[in-house]
């Protein structure tokens, strides 16, 4: 029987990371996958897939649309979304292939099966052929995930009525499609058919989408979805949806108690997503998952069980790719007997729509109600040269700081690249930079982060230059 100091359970960006980590500190480590390639959610069928698809869909919309406007004339456009989705898998091949490469380097072991518990130190894994092998670990990290959550009459069949995992495989470019969510997966997802043409009704819960993030950022995003051939049902409960065969119908009621009826191709279900822990044998070693499907988890991400950790999508937390992955540091490190740190705090989040919307630190409506005393900047993209010259003038960057001590709590931005920008206030933010602290930083010009410079000046003291 194998014997491990470190076994981790599910290889997506927080136990790939996990194994890594522990690896270069120097444990005898192994990794095991149910799957047969390696990288989870994130590689196979999440981040990465939906970036490819959303930059294809991208260069199509632009070519579309604003490339007339740059003076380039292009004849017979015409979107291949069978070549797109082609593209997409050679992209996520490459990426899950160099995971594989990252483990050999690192000497890791990769067991290809189902891990489930035998007892603490005790796994039993089951690979495809029904194989079964069993390994020993001194200390277990899991990392087994999430899966697309929905709720009573919105159950996926997968063929019309579809998760992300099948919105990222289609052959066809629907003429209409249902996003069930106003979230990240359906603004995602929802931009890539709209930018090739797809009509795209959105029913959200909320009074508007993205209602986790600063409200400010959903409410100018509905504005600019709705020129890309969006459609906003804000404050509906969807009531059923049906595959009626070529189509899906979905009934819904809004505030007023009207039902609405919506046809479509498809219905994208994009309620938010599921801790995983099926067959992992959690009853055999005595871990209770909480009301949400979570791992419980002390500020060490330490079960209740001491040698068995949990990090990623499967404990409390945002789900995302960078938070899992700093937990697989952060346990391993701790494993190593080191006092790692890892600010839950700033851990940014990024919608990869375009323009994209980035954010960090606290909303707006967080300080309202933690009663902290703010004050807020704000500068349009319109009014910056860079966002003439690449006629990307959608968006805003807003600053929140301190009413008092000037201290930066929470950037929002809603504009071109975003995506990057964000990394200057998560920076400032790490090394508790004031707002007058950003503004006294030589931004280069002409670029979209003086909108940060800009409304930093506007928070500090009201003095932005260019507007
Ligand atoms: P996962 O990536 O879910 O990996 C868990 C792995 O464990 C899986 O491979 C699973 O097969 C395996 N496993 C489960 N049980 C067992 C078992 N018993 N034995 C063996 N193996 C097992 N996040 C971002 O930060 N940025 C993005 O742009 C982004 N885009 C996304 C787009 C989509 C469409 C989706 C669905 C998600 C996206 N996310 C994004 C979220 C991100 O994918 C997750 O937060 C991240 O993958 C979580 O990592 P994880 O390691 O916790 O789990
Ligand atoms: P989400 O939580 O972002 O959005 C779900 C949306 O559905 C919310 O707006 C919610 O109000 C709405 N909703 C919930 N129940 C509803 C109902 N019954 N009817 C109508 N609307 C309802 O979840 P998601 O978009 O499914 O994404 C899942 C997870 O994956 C998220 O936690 C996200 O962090 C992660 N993800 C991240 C990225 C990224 O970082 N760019 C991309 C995709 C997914």
């Amino acid at each position: 029987m194998s014997a491990y100091q470190v076994v981790i359970i599910g290889s997506g960006p927080g136990g790939y990371v996990a194994a890594i980590r522990s690896a270069q500190l120097g444990f005898k480590t192994a990794i095991i996958e149910k799957y047969s390639t390696l990288g989870g959610t994130c590689l196979n069928v999440g981040c990465i897939p939906s970036k490819a698809l959303l930059d294809s869909s991208e260069h199509f919309f632009n070519a579309k649309h604003n490339f007339e406007a740059h003076g380039i004339a292009l004849e017979n456009l015409k979107a291949d979304l069978s070549k797109m989705v082609e593209r997409k898998a050679q992209v996520v091949k490459q990426t899950c292939e160099g995971v594989s490469y990252l483990m050999k380097k690192n000497k890791i072991d990769v067991f290809q099966g189902k891990g489930s518990f035998i007892d603490a130190t005790h796994i039993e894994i089951t690979a495809e052929n029904g194989e079964k092998q069993t390994i020993t670990a001194e200390k277990v990290i899991i990392a087994t995930g999430s899966k697309p959550n929905y709720f009573p009459g919105m159950e996926p069949d997968k063929k019309r009525i579809i998760t992300s995992t099948e919105a990222l495989i289609l052959q066809e470019i629907p003429k209409r499609m249902i996003v069930i969510g106003g979230g990240v997966i359906g603004l995602e997802l929802g931009s890539v058919y709209a930018r090739l043409g797809t009509a795209i009704d959105v029913v959200e819960f909320a009074p508007q989408i993205l209602p986790t993030m600063d409200l400010a950022l959903g409410k100018e995003m509905q504005k600019t979805l709705k020129k890309e051939g969006f459609s906003f049902h804000t404050e509906h409960k969807v009531t059923g949806v049906k595959n009626v065969g070529e189509k899906v119908v979905l009934t819904a009621t809004n505030k007023q108690g009207e039902t609405i009826n919506l046809e479509a191709d498809y219905c994208l279900v994009a309620v938010g997503r599921k801790p995983y822990t099926e067959g992992l044998g959690l009853e055999k070693i005595g871990i209770t998952c909480n009301e949400k499907g979570q791992i419980p988890v002390n500020d060490h991400l330490q079960t209740t069980v001491p040698n068995i950790y949990a990090i990623g999508d499967v404990v409390r937390g945002a789900m995302l790719a960078h938070k899992a992955e700093e937990e697989g540091v952060f346990v391993a490190e701790h494993l190593a007997g080191q006092k790692p740190h890892l600010n839950y705090n700033l851990i940014p989040g990024v919608v990869y729509t375009w323009p994209e919307v980035a954010s960090v630190g606290k909303t707006e409506e967080e300080l309202k109600t933690m009663g902290v005393p703010y004050k807020a900047g704000n500068f349009p993209y319109k009014a910056l040269g860079r966002a003439r010259a690449s006629m990307d003038l959608a968006g805003f960057v807003k600053i929140l700081a301190h009413a008092e001590t000037d201290e930066v709590l929470g950037v929002h931005i809603l504009g071109a690249r975003a995506a990057d920008m964000i990394m200057e206030a998560v920076v400032a933010m790490e090394y508790r930079a004031s707002a007058e602290d950003i503004a006294r930083i030589s931004h280069p010009h002409p670029t979209y982060t003086e909108a940060v410079r800009e409304a930093a000046l506007d928070a500090t003291a009201k003095r932005a230059l260019h507007i």
